[in-house]
Parts: structure tokens; C-alpha cells; sequence
């Protein structure tokens, strides 16, 4: 989201006459856009902050855009004097008139106001992939998990119209994007503010049936929100891909409620069972925090046995990191970070081995992939497969032809626990 995020950004900036340059030192200004998910992340915003001062010198003017900068706001001016603008996510559509401020000599302009409803659509996105697009459906984000800052860096959640994602989606395919990705922080509660009122399930179907797209991906999806329906219309078009990124965090009810994920975890098992019992093979990803406060050795147990029952593809497992303005700040039986340390290790291990098998089951079939890129080094193409694997393959087809972009069916020849090895085939 954050990568698409800047995609707009920098095509507004084109669309205002700026030219982008390759390094930090050959630009006047230099817009750093940050993520505060985790106290690491918003560290490394200061510590490069510090470096673009001592590095990049005098005469260029800094922004900070992004959560880090809504959630610090005015108080990044005190901490990094050279730093002229702060703009959170929500005040992206007042960019052009920030720009303008700035321009003027303005050095301290600041978009921190959460109160909108508006989306940052702009027809100046730059993308940075000439096959994939991202798309943002919905922005901000309505619940109130304990652990989480984006409810206070984003902004209440809003939905774009579904005209304006159709246009674009269509705009896209036209242009030659085959590979479209939606996003939001929870696309499930997208609802059209549009008198068509679709739901999420009826837009995914939708942008599956525009011509020339051959992908739909989406993410992030909520639990919660995670209805029947969208099961339904993704069995009905395999254009949307076979794969469903949901997000668990715990496999402890007692641990969820303290987290207000607003889910119990049978709640969670019967959505991944309508997964497992539909038409096609789904692979299923999700994030897990280790560490919560109060997550007791059995709690975390639970989560284990939950990995071991789903059975997931990949996940992403985080130390849960204390925020600012978040409920479980206040929290008390906070987790030791050695412990942190330990039970992210576990996870680490236990899904290594879950992955090197699951992997090791698609040795032998045949994957249709989307290409990538080249690894020159290893002679092989990079492809993507629909369930979201990089499958790596050799290609005996003309030399020098460039296929990024294709699509082509590989056997999958070795598999490893973060990817697959194959070669091209032909299909009579
Ligand atoms: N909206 C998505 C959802 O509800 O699942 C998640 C969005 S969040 C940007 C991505 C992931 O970061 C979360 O799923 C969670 O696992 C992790 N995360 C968020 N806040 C965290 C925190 N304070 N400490 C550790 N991990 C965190
Ligand atoms: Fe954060 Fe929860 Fe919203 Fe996801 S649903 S962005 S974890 S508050």
C-alpha cells in the first residue's frame, strides 16, 4: 500500500512539472514516505532522516510523508529542522496545494487534518511494473485493533465509487496491465458509496470480467468481514487468483478478544474450512504477533496448533511492538523481548517446515506463471504462479526474446521453502 502510495505521489509531482532524479544528492527535494506499523520501522525514518541531513547538505527542501508523519506531526519540525513539510495519507489529495506552498517558500507546510472523505485518486499515478497494477479501493481503516497505529495514521475508512475502479481498472487493461491487485487495509468492508452499492464479492467479479485482465489479486483481507460470498465469486472466475491472504494474529480466542480482532478462533476456522471445502485449491497466507501482552505459554501454543492446522503457504510473523495511541499500550503482563525473540523463532521453524513440505507436493505438476523478470546470473526467468509462488524456470524458446509480462506453463522440476524451480513447456 505504501509502494502504490508513492506511485501517486510521484505522478502528481510529474503532472505538476517535476522531474524525477535517480539519486537523493541530484534532487532539490526529497520526500521520504514512512510506515510506523512497528517502532523499527519508524526508527529507521529518523536515523535516514539524520543521513539525508549530514549526506545530501544544504539547498533541498524535505518532506515526510506517510503514518510516521501523521502520527508525529509538527513535532517532526522540532526533531528534523531541515524537514519543511508533513503530510499523513488522509492530505494526499491537497498535495498539488502543499507542492504550491512549498514552492513559495513555505517551510513548514504541514497535511495532518484525518478528517475526510475523500480517496487520493489521481490519473497521474506512475506505476512502477509495466504488467501489475495496484489499485486502492478503499482507504483508512474503521476498527480499532489494540495492537495497531493505522486506525490513527490513515484515517477513517472511506470507499472509492465503483465507477471510478472500473475506469481505472478498465484504463489499465487498455494500456496492457493483465495483472491487477486491490487494495485497502481491510478491502472486505469495501461498499460502494455509489447507488450501484456493491460489496466487495460483487466488485472483485466485476473487475475479473474486463477484457485483457488475466489476474486479480487482493489485500488486506479482515476476517470479520471475510463473507461467503466472496468464496462464491472467486470459484466462479478463475481470474481471480488462488490465493487469500487472511490474517490471524492469534490462535487464542482469549488472546483475539484482548486484541478486539472482533473474531473468535472457530470464527476464523469456519472461514478457512469455506476455503479448503471450495471448488479450487486456495493457497492461504496470513500474519501472526507473537509476544501480545498477557499471550501465556499455552495461548501461544494455540497459535502453533492453528499453523499446524491450516497448514499455510507462507506468513508474515511480527514481535508485537507497542504503538503510540493504541489500547494495548496501556496493557499490562508485557513480554519480555528475549520471549518476543523465542516465540518468533518458533514460528519461524515450525513454518519453514510447513512450507518445505506443501512446496515439495507441487514438484511434477504444471503452474501457468505470469514472468516477472530474468535472474541473468542463474540463467533462469522469474514467474509468479496464481497461488502466489516465484517459480523459477529455464525457457529453451527464441534467445534474446524478452517474456516478461507473459504467461507461460512451467513444470515445477525442485521446490525449496521459499520457492520453486521449473522449466517452460509446451501444451498441445
Ligand atoms: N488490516 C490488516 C488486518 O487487519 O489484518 C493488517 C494491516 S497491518 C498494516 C499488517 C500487519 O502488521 C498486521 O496484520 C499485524 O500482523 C502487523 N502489526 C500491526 N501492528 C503491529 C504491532 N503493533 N506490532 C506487531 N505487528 C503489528
Ligand atoms: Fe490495523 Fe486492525 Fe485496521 Fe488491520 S483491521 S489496519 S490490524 S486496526
Amino acid at each position: 500500500m505504501n509502494a502504490h502510495d508513492s506511485e501517486k505521489v510521484v505522478g502528481t509531482l510529474l503532472a505538476q512539472g517535476y522531474a524525477q532524479v535517480e539519486t537523493v544528492e541530484a534532487a532539490e527535494l526529497v520526500l521520504y514516505n514512512t510506515c510506523s506499523i512497528r517502532d523499527k520501522a519508524e526508527q529507521k525514518v529518523f536515523n535516514r532522516l539524520q543521513n539525508f541531513k549530514r549526506e545530501a547538505g544544504k539547498g533541498k527542501v524535505f518532506g515526510v510523508l506517510g503514518c510516521v508523519a501523521q502520527q508525529e506531526g509538527e513535532k517532526i519540525f522540532d526533531r528534523a529542522p531541515h524537514v519543511s513539510l508533513v503530510a499523513g495519507s488522509a492530505s494526499y489529495p491537497r498535495l498539488g496545494e502543499m507542492l504550491v506552498q512549498l514552492e513559495a517558500g513555505n517551510r513548514r507546510v504541514t497535511g495532518l487534518s484525518l478528517d475526510t472523505e475523500e480517496t487520493f485518486d489521481t490519473p497521474f499515478t506512475r506505476r512502477d511494473n509495466p504488467h501489475r497494477a495496484y489499485i486502492t479501493i478503499i482507504e483508512g481503516c474503521d476498527k480499532s485493533c489494540a495492537y495497531c497505529v493505522v486506525p490513527f495514521t490513515r484515517g477513517p475508512e472511506r470507499s472509492r465509487t465503483s465507477e471510478s475502479v472500473m475506469a481505472e481498472a478498465r484504463g489499465l487493461a487498455e494500456k496492457g496491465y493483465t495483472d491487477i491487485q486491490l487494495l485497502g487495509q481491510n478491502v472486505n468492508s469495501y461498499r460502494d458509496p455509489s447507488p450501484a452499492g456493491w460489496d466487495f464479492a460483487a466488485l472483485i467479479a466485476h473487475v475479473a470480467e474486463i477484457p485483457g485482465i488475466r489476474r486479480v489479486r487482493y489485500t488486506t483481507s479482515h476476517p470479520r468481514d471475510f463473507i461467503k460470498a466472496i468464496v462464491d465469486a472467486m470459484d466462479a472466475n478463475p481470474v481471480i487468483c488462488d490465493h487469500v491472504h487472511l490474517p490471524v494474529q492469534s490462535g487464542s480466542t482469549r488472546v483475539l478478544a484482548a486484541m478486539d480482532r472482533l473474531y473468535t478462533r472457530d470464527e476464523y476456522m469456519r472461514r478457512i474450512e469455506w476455503l479448503k471445502n471450495a471448488k479450487r485449491n486456495y493457497s492461504l497466507t496470513t500474519d501472526i504477533i507473537v509476544g501480545f501482552p498477557g499471550e501465556t505459554d499455552e495461548d501461544f501454543q494455540q497459535t502453533l496448533d492453528l499453523m499446524d492446522e491450516v497448514q499455510y503457504a507462507s506468513l508474515f510473523s511480527f514481535k508485537y511492538s507497542p504503538r503510540p495511541n493504541t489500547s494495548a499500550i496501556l496493557m499490562e503482563d508485557r513480554i519480555s523481548e528475549e520471549e518476543k525473540q523465542r516465540r518468533l523463532v518458533i514460528v519461524q521453524e515450525r513454518q519453514r517446515a510447513i512450507q518445505i513440505r506443501h512446496n515439495a507436493k507441487l514438484v511434477g505438476g504444471i503452474q501457468e506463471v505470469m514472468v516477472e523478470g530474468r535472474n541473468h546470473a542463474l540463467g533462469q526467468w522469474i514467474g509468479r504462479t496464481s497461488c502466489n509462488r516465484t517459480l523459477n524456470f529455464t525457457h529453451t524458446g527464441q534467445d534474446g526474446a524478452d517474456l516478461a509480462g507473459t504467461y507461460l506453463p512451467v513444470r515445477v522440476t525442485r521446490s525449496g521453502p521459499n520457492s520453486l524451480v521449473g522449466e517452460s513447456v509446451t501444451v498441445v
